[in-house]
């Protein structure tokens, strides 16, 4: 346990860091995403104003393939590895040593790509972190029937 809490990143602020940033990533919509360039904005707005920053949002990106898809958060869209129950899904590529992320793919089913809280709980784990166990937190597992606030301490 001592040793977990020696290893585990931190991001100030934030009990739920599973991994971290080294320097602020860029986030690149993907062309044909399904996700608005507005609403991920506002997205990055939130987040943003709760401590965690990006450099810049890259609108209509190529990402053709998963070796151009490095060094920053993707909004990739609806994508087969979503499994049929499976709202949206974060893959997040960290260094196991330090947990320093090197990248994230964020994959969101059609259905729910006009939903505000699934895209910025989806970014909350791009940025680091993890499920926690409060309704009243976006990082709730389930976001559909979470608040829109984060928990820091
Ligand atoms: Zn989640």
């Amino acid at each position: 346990m001592i040793l977990l809490l020696l290893i585990a990143p931190s991001i100030a602020g934030f009990s739920n860091a599973s991994s971290y940033w080294e320097g602020f990533p860029h986030i690149y919509n993907c062309s044909g995403s399904g996700i608005s360039n507005e609403m991920l904005e506002k997205s990055l707005e939130f987040w943003n104003s709760n401590g965690m920053h990006h450099y810049d949002l890259k609108k209509d990106e190529n990402c053709s393939d998963e070796i151009s898809m490095t060094g920053g958060i993707y909004i990739v869209g609806d994508s087969d590895i979503l499994k049929y129950d499976e709202h949206a899904r974060s893959r997040v590529y960290f260094d196991d040593a330090t947990g320093e992320i090197m990248y994230s793919h964020i994959f969101i089913k059609k259905e729910y790509q006009k939903n505000f809280k699934i895209l910025t709980h989806e970014l909350g784990h791009s940025f680091g972190l993890s499920h926690v166990f409060d309704t009243n937190d976006i990082m709730f597992f389930n976001a559909e029937i979470s608040e829109l606030n984060v928990t820091t301490n």
